[in-house]
């Protein structure tokens, strides 16, 4: 097949959050699994000159008085256009600006005429978030309609993001001058609406969002359609406890004890009592309310009575900050906050844990709690979104599990679940190393995420037998 993404961030080019990951992720995957793979994103100020150096003029597409020009940069198997126009994309800032809507329609408006000029007749366009919200929309309702090129194009549409919609007054829809009806335009609702897939980022989210509880408004949408979910995976070559350069100790699956070496050192790197019997509790997270951080509040008190430790990396809303800040005073031989973004720190402590903590009130996929098992520290989360569909709880009838859950969004629900878990820890030494073992030897490679939307665009091209495999 022939794939084209299309996103408003791709790392390593521009990136604010996780749909950049994917967008480096997912396309090259695709690629090695025997697809023709492109990537198309705006060409910003902020790309920098590494990137920019490389790329090569294209062609060049008009559309409203306004000339675009597309560069390439060809890396493995992909390749990656990029939309430049002075005007719109080369800001001092890439988001937020208070003409977003024209900035993101003219976007997909030229991906559209730029497969038609360079002949790129693409299987699936898969688009993603409310950026390329309008591409599915053009694409059926106008150049299917008028021009055989487009005939046998699919749409995919993947929500990453259900906060952000694009919602634009009634105003915008007259400055775009769209034949779209109703009060104002949400460019993530057309999306949804006329994308063939629409997707998002765990099965459990996917259905999570039919309730007004997950759905931010969009229930009507989440409930009238089918919502796929596929699970992102994670760079397992990155985050692989063997070869990962940025750990204390490297250990693999049958070498797993040297784990212990990484709590020693973490200890001693955080200032804390090095005693390899104290469970070491950590969280490496955005400090904001819905990872759960109220929760975490509310009984770390009653935690810390344990003989545990707590190591907490982080940064987001200043009351969590403080709060952490002034329990590190009173507990500093137990807690430790870490404020500010740390990659290397963060593979250390994720290595060097015995427990990971992820009590999140909603969670669209989660990465966090995936790096924590590869690196074999045991999940303790919230059944929600991508935490539901990673961890289940241990289970001491069946020793199925590989974490501890509950289902409440609850602090003493938390706080129980915490101490079901160290009660394992401290009594049954078999079953913890059993958990360790299991949670190493978990699959979340980018591949089978590739191979589930491959299934997905053959379903989008009309493929039946899969349709009915997946319903
Ligand atoms: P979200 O995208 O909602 O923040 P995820 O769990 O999907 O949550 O992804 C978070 C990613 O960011 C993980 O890879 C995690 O290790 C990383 N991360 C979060 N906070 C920090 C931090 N303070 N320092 C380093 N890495 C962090």
């Amino acid at each position: 097949m022939n794939v084209v993404y299309v996103a408003s961030e791709v790392f390593p080019f521009f990136k604010t959050g996780g749909l950049a990951d994917v967008m480096y992720s997912l396309p090259r995957k695709m690629s090695r699994i025997g697809h023709d793979v492109s990537v198309i994103m705006p060409k910003y100020s902020q790309i920098s000159q590494i990137y920019t150096r490389k790329m090569e003029h294209v062609i060049s597409v008009e559309y409203s008085g306004r000339v675009f020009n597309i560069y390439k940069i060809v890396e493995g198997y992909v390749i990656y256009y990029f939309v430049e126009n002075k005007e719109l994309f080369e800001r001092s800032q890439v988001y937020g600006c208070d003409d977003e809507d024209i900035q993101f329609s003219v976007f997909c408006e030229i991906v559209l005429k730029f497969l038609r000029k360079i002949q790129l007749k693409a299987d699936i366009i898969h688009c993603n978030d409310w950026q390329t919200g309008l591409l599915p929309f053009f694409l059926k309702k106008r150049y299917i309609l008028s021009d055989e090129f487009f005939a046998n194009m699919k749409t995919v549409f993947t929500i990453h993001n259900l906060m952000y919609q694009g919602k634009f007054s009634k105003t915008s829809l007259h400055r775009l001058g769209y034949d779209v009806e109703g009060d104002g335009l949400n460019f993530m609702r057309i999306g949804m609406e006329y994308a063939d897939i629409v997707t998002t980022v765990s099965k459990t989210y996917a259905e999570e969002i039919k309730y007004p509880y997950f759905s931010e408004g969009l229930e009507d949408m989440t409930t009238s359609k089918k919502i796929y979910g596929v699970l992102n995976g994670i760079d397992v070559i990155y985050f692989n406890p063997e070869r990962n350069s940025s750990i204390y100790v490297n250990y693999n699956i049958y070498t797993r004890k040297d784990k212990a070496k990484n709590k020693m050192f973490l200890q001693q790197e955080m200032k804390l009592p090095e005693t390899a019997e104290t469970p070491v509790i950590s969280m490496i997270t955005r400090l904001v309310e819905g990872k759960g951080m109220d929760l975490v509040r509310y009984n770390i008190e009653e935690l810390l009575k344990d003989p545990v430790q707590i190591i907490i990396l982080g940064s987001g809303d200043k009351q969590y900050e403080e709060f952490f800040w002034n329990l590190e005073k009173k507990y500093p031989s137990k807690f430790k906050i870490k404020l500010g973004y740390d990659p290397v720190l963060a593979n250390k402590i994720y290595a060097g844990s015995d427990m990971f903590l992820m009590p999140s009130r909603y969670e669209p996929c989660g990465l966090s709690q995936m790096i924590a098992m590869k690196f074999g520290t045991i999940p303790i989360v919230r059944e929600t979104g991508g935490l539901k569909d990673t961890v289940t709880s241990y289970n001491k009838y069946t020793g199925e599990g590989n974490g501890f859950t509950f289902a409440n969004f609850n602090a003493d629900d938390m706080l129980y679940t915490l101490r079901r878990a160290e009660r394992y820890y401290f009594n049954d030494k078999g079953v913890w190393d059993k958990l360790i073992e299991r949670n190493m030897n978990l699959d979340f490679s980018w591949i089978r995420s590739a191979r589930e939307y491959e299934k997905l665009y053959w379903i989008a091209k009309g493929d039946k037998v899969l349709k009915a495999d997946l319903a």
